[in-house]
């Protein structure tokens, strides 16, 4: 019988392209799916669509009764479209997004009129038995009520047959049990702190918005092929595996031409995002076989993270047609490139100014100044924080792995606004001349503009760089929900944003300062306190790990270590004190994040166990059995010569029974490391074990398994190799 291997290996080369047309332009057929603007002055009637634009834009509440009329509206668009389900759509903290579907079908209590129902109670609130959800011992699974709310800032969308409704998720009393809730007050708070700040340059700034524009990395694989690896079905990425002889060595994937079924596949996808009006844009190939990526338009973050979710469930769905499985781990396979999701993040202004993009006046350049400056001493500040928040067992892969940036955050500006900032450093204490006011604004804040259009240098090893209009987060995984980057992100830079309007006001109000003094003034300490986070070099370099730690920046290559800034008191004490999470919340993230670490080890550990021993075992005993075949027939004929003619059988015979006892002494070892690890109670040393003490096997066991992979004959290895999963297009 021929193994799946080979049964994959089949399919996967008889494979054609499925035939995939587009049906219409994307501009025609964009949010088309989306209650979006259009449908619901179609559908609402107007004091409707008012409420939920005053609650889109102002969030305001929208009441009861307006909510029935919202619901009426929104269901007949649904129906129109040949809608017959609804279902509150959320993001628990398992990572994945969460819906429960209910038609809109309901029957009167005798039974005799049936009905298409959705009221404003269905619209607003629902109640999912949520008890199996991550709580982090916030609800106790006797009181296990958490609801749903409708969140109109992110509009309605349909997919399949079924109205899906963002919403928030929430225990009873009131703590977030999801990814959204942080990130929705995250930004409210950055909205009133940056508005504040705005008002020192232009009094006209009534609202600004965080911009989130991800790229998103990803492998295609068949799904033949990956079906054929439990590793990657279970895990995501592949537990064992030897390299492939060509890998990413010649560059020759990078922005190439796009292989026919990926190609097909993308222009799919696209055409699915266009309909849920999702703003993809750019689609190419990345450094490894088989890795591609895919980008929009920037957004505004709330809805930037929804769609970036929605993307990733709606690249599952349209792979299925095509024969092809999504990879969004971090790092599937080992020895070539893994995958990362660059956040682009800026904040925009209701006048329509980008506030971390120079400008032509010297004035609105000190306000680009103000807010860049001000996101460094941020960065510099909670360093921690940030590297805590794109913390996963899947990361730890990549960051500090020599690999797209290091574990170590710090912040990348370019050798022209280096300049400027060295500049502002020497600016006086205290009031400014008027001259050296005259030469600032003309030499320094003025050329900004100049400057920066020759600054193309980029550092592709920096975590966090600013790239001309913008600052790029480069450390979040590909897995991950972009929330816990952006809620934290916003944060810090909200709280360092209220805490510069203090310290202005203070001079202008005590010091008797004129504004752009106080501002300057403000600036040049800040420059002084945040040289430790700025680094230009080669982040993957043993130099900068050095550097690093003589500047006292932290360097946690692994999530347990990391995890640990989640809830020290700088993290309580910064998100209550800007209402974003209470102490409880805080520490129930904490605590779902490592025991999320210790379950994605914890069956890591147990696949490899498995497939160490089910399959690499026996496939090498069945191989070193027609070895000793061998042996005992040159022996046979030879007699006792046999010996020169067989030195070479025997001693893969050798190897081989050398690497099933490594294999299977060092499997045992890890199930007793796995054993005392689960008998830990503490949640931080149960994540630690694992890391530490369970982990570690990981690679050795794999080791003997990759060695045998090479001395075992190609046509009993029953795990399909990388060359095959790699390179079959
Ligand atoms: P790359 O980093 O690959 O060279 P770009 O710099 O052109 O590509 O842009 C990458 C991403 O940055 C895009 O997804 C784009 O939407 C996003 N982006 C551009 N401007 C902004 C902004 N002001 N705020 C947030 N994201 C932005
Ligand atoms: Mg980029």
């Amino acid at each position: 019988m021929p193994t799946l291997r080979f049964q994959a290996l089949r399919e996967a080369s008889s494979r054609k392209p499925i035939h995939f047309e587009e049906t219409e332009k994307k501009s025609v057929i964009f949010g088309s799916n989306v209650f979006n603007q259009k449908a619901m002055k179609q559908f609402l009637t107007s004091e409707a669509y008012k409420a939920v634009q005053g609650a889109i834009q102002h969030g305001t509440k929208i009441d009861r009764k307006i909510a029935d009329y919202v619901a009426m509206g929104m269901k007949e668009w649904a129906l129109s479209k040949g809608v017959t389900h609804y279902t509150h759509w959320f993001q628990p903290l398992t990572g994945t997004t969460a819906e429960k579907h209910d038609a809109f079908f309901e029957t009167s209590f005798d039974g005799g009129d049936s009905v298409e129902k959705f009221g404003g109670a269905q619209l607003v609130q629902q109640e999912p038995d949520a008890s199996s959800f991550p709580n982090g011992g916030i609800r106790n699974t006797f009181e296990a009520r958490g609801y749903t709310a409708w969140d109109p800032t992110s509009p309605a969308f349909i997919f399949g047959t079924t109205l899906c409704i963002p919403t928030v998720f929430i225990s009873y009393t009131g703590e977030a049990l999801d990814y959204k809730t942080p990130l929705l007050r995250a930004l409210t708070v950055m909205d009133d702190a940056a508005t504040e700040v705005c008002r020192y340059f232009d009094k006209n700034v009534k609202k600004v918005t965080a911009t989130l524009g991800w790229e998103q990395e990803y492998f295609l694989i068949d799904r033949s092929l990956a079906k054929s690896r439990p590793d990657l079905m279970m895990t995501g990425r592949t537990l064992l595996g030897h390299t492939s002889a060509k890998g990413q060595q010649l560059d020759d994937h990078y922005f190439g031409s796009i292989p026919t079924r990926a190609l097909t596949y993308m222009r799919d996808l696209e055409q699915e995002c266009m309909l849920l009006g999702i703003p993809v844009k750019t689609r190419h190939n990345e450094v490894a076989p088989n890795q591609f990526e895919v980008a929009p338009i920037f957004e505004e973050t709330n809805l930037a993270v929804d769609h970036n979710c929605l993307l990733m469930d709606v690249m599952e769905k349209v792979a299925e047609r095509h024969d092809l499985k999504v990879l969004l781990h971090e790092k599937p396979f080992k020895g070539v490139n893994g995958s990362g999701k660059h956040n682009n993040w800026s904040l925009a202004t209701d006048t329509g100014v980008n506030l971390l993009s120079p400008s032509k006046t010297p004035m609105s350049n000190l306000q680009f100044l103000t807010f860049f400056i001000n996101t460094i001493k941020a960065v510099n500040d909670n360093e921690t924080l940030l590297r805590a928040s794109i913390a996963s067992a899947s990361n730890d892969h990549r960051l500090g792995a020599n690999e797209a940036p290091p574990a170590i955050i710090s912040v990348f500006i370019g050798e022209s606004l280096s300049k400027v900032l060295a500049e502002l450093e020497g600016v006086t204490t205290g009031k400014l001349s008027p001259e050296e006011k005259t030469d600032l604004k003309l030499n320094v804040v003025g050329k900004i503009p100049d400057l920066m259009l020759d600054n193309t240098d980029r550092n592709r090893t920096s975590p966090f760089a600013f790239t001309g209009n913008k600052f790029e987060f480069r450390a979040v995984g590909s897995s991950a929900n972009c929330s816990n980057a952006m809620t934290t992100l916003n944060a810090i830079v909200a709280k360092q944003l209220r805490d510069f309007k203090v310290e202005v006001d203070r001079l202008i109000e005590d010091k008797g300062m004129k504004k752009d003094d106080a501002i300057f003034n403000v600036l040049r300490e800040y420059i002084k306190q945040s040289k430790k986070i700025l680094f230009e070099g080669d982040g993957y370099s043993e130099a900068w790990e050095k550097e690093a730690a003589k500047r006292g920046l932290s360097n946690y290559k692994t999530t347990p270590e990391a995890l640990k800034a989640r809830a020290s008191k700088q993290a309580l004490d910064l998100f209550s004190e800007l209402g974003i999470m209470n102490h409880v919340e805080v520490e129930a993230r904490y605590e779902i994040e490592l025991e999320e670490y210790t379950k994605k080890i914890q069956i890591e550990g147990r696949v490899l166990g498995d497939i160490a021993r089910n399959h690499v075992i026996p496939t090498a005993i069945r191989y070193q059995n027609t070895l000793i075949e061998n042996v005992r027939g040159l022996k046979e004929i030879f007699g006792k010569d046999f010996e020169s003619v067989s030195k070479e059988q025997i001693a893969i015979i050798k190897q081989i029974s050398a690497h099933i006892e490594g294999i299977n002494t060092k499997v045992d070892e890890m199930t007793d490391e796995r054993k005392k690890a689960n008998s830990l109670t503490d949640a931080q040393a149960m994540a630690e074990a694992y890391c530490n003490k369970v982990k570690p096997y990981f690679d050795i066991i794999r080791n003997h398994c990759d060695k045998l992979e090479l001395l075992v004959d190609n046509e009993l290895w029953t795990l399909t190799k990388y060359r095959e999963l790699l390179f079959t297009k």
